[in-house]
């Protein structure tokens, strides 16, 4: 009785309206690119290595103990921090790793933007940063890059509740010069800086080496793409050891056993191949360098990319149509519609085979 009078003195007894779903958190998800289930499938279309990952990876794997598995795993997940640490030669206590960059870019969304004063990202960039805004309810504005998709710097130095910069930035594949990242971050002492580098080894300009000079600077990247482990899920962040303390205190209050045993020592083995890495980084650059060639000589135009992808879009096809003809002859690409991305088809550098098998389709298509 007693209990009911509060209720409805509180008016929620009496409320039709009042639901369970009432107190729900409602997000709109991010939308990955679609992973066919079909075989035989062309698949240009989520930026993945066309290449396996290293052979030490394959003999650890071959040689792989299931016993390990009654154990929970090392929530330092040291053997790969310290691979990660001794590749970049920096402390360990300045790498904190994630299941995927996705997962080190969200734990650094919660952990360093948490103002009233909105954070600030490209209008055409990696499209989970805004659900990340939103989930947890981060205000944001999103400067516009210039009619030739580059970042205008200026919009960057104006009040902020932090700032999250892809370089080289997805879907563009564009790399701005280290000089204006330096800018940014150094023009903003009062705000942590993210610079993800998910495509950097391609041919970007890494922000790496100022980790020793800014505080407030966090260089994210990832296994999954130069280092052919998409399906890993590795992701790691680098920066100064104060910004690391408070990302690992959010990380160690939402979940301590993220990473699995498996995924700690075959991570470690991948970084620890330099060679491996470097040949197959090569090999996908050289073939989004033919890639640009044949497809300028067939009527598209791109800007510059230092990634593993081409942003490209048709003079006289809309990419709209290009992308459903490709996707009906099993050839997948990505494709953003949008006010200024609708006319791009987003395509992933494959292997030389799969690039031929794209060109000789675009070829006829087009002619
Ligand atoms: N950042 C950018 C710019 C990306 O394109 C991606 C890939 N979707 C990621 C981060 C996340 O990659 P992952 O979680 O596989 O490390």
């Amino acid at each position: 009785m007693e209990q009911t009078d509060r209720m409805d003195c509180r008016g929620i007894g009496s409320d039709k309206e009042a639901s369970w779903e009432s107190g729900v958190r409602r997000v709109v998800p991010y939308t990955p690119g679609e992973q066919p289930r079909q075989a035989g499938i062309i698949k240009l279309n989520t930026n993945e290595c066309p290449y396996p990952p290293s052979p030490q990876v394959k003999r650890l794997a071959a040689e792989f103990e299931t016993d390990v598995l009654r154990l929970y795993p090392d929530p330092e997940a040291s053997l790969l921090v310290k691979s990660i640490a001794s590749h970049f030669g920096v402390g360990e206590d300045q790498v904190f790793v994630g299941i995927g960059s996705d997962d080190v870019l969200a734990m650094a969304f919660l952990t360093f933007f948490n103002t009233d004063k909105p954070i600030l990202f490209p209008d055409i960039t990696y499209s989970f940063y805004d659900v990340w805004a939103n989930l947890f309810g981060i205000p944001f504005f999103r400067p516009a890059l210039d009619e030739n998709f580059r970042l205008v710097k200026e919009d960057y130095l104006v009040p902020n509740g932090g700032i999250v910069i892809a370089n080289p930035n997805a879907p563009t594949g564009i790399c701005e010069p280290l000089s204006v990242i330096e800018e940014i971050i150094a023009k903003n002492p009062g705000s942590l800086v993210i610079i993800d580098e998910a495509y950097v080894d391609f041919g970007g300009e890494s922000a790496m080496p100022l980790v020793e000079k800014y505080e407030n600077l966090l260089v994210v990247q990832t296994f999954s793409k130069s280092r052919a482990m998409a399906g890993m899920r590795i992701g790691f962040a680098v920066g100064s050891t104060k910004a690391i303390r408070y990302l690992r205190d959010v990380k160690f209050s939402f979940n301590s056993y993220t990473m699995d045993a498996p995924t700690i020592a075959w991570g470690a083995a991948s970084m620890a191949d330099d060679a491996y890495f470097r040949e197959t980084v090569e090999k996908v650059v050289t073939t989004r360098e033919y890639l640009k060639k044949e497809l300028a000589s067939l009527g598209f135009s791109f800007p510059d990319s230092r990634t593993n992808f081409v942003f490209a879009s048709h003079e006289r096809v809309p990419a709209a149509e290009l992308f459903a003809a490709l996707k009906e002859a099993g050839i997948y690409v990505r494709y953003f519609p949008g006010e200024r991305t609708g006319n791009h088809l987003r395509i992933t550098v494959g292997t030389r085979e799969q690039t031929e098998a794209l060109l000789a389709f675009l070829r006829k298509y087009l002619k």
